[in-house]
């Protein structure tokens, strides 16, 4: 069974965002939305544009994540009506 693998937050419409800094001190803290410096007191992106796409990006990834599941479900309950119909034809 293969899960939907998380895609990596990188979106190419954000490069040019957010009051980035100057660099130096915050190695490591990188903006997961464009990878660029980001303040260590915000979480994960480095400002409101970033934050928007990510937030962007996770709704996406969450409706993928449900039809995922949704189309497994429909495969099992097609595969689940082909056993039936060689059962009913067998019979
Ligand atoms: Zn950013």
């Amino acid at each position: 069974m293969s899960r939907a693998a998380p895609l990596p937050l990188r979106l190419p419409q954000a490069r040019t965002c957010g009051p980035h800094l100057g660099g130096g001190e915050g190695a490591g803290l990188a903006c997961i939305v464009c990878g660029g410096p980001r303040a260590s007191g915000r979480r994960e992106a480095c400002g409101a544009r970033c934050r928007a796409a990510l937030s962007r990006a996770r709704k996406a990834e969450a409706q993928r994540t449900r039809d995922a599941e949704i189309l497994a479900v429909v495969d099992g309950i097609a595969r689940l009506c082909g056993l039936l119909k060689q059962r009913i034809e067998s019979a």
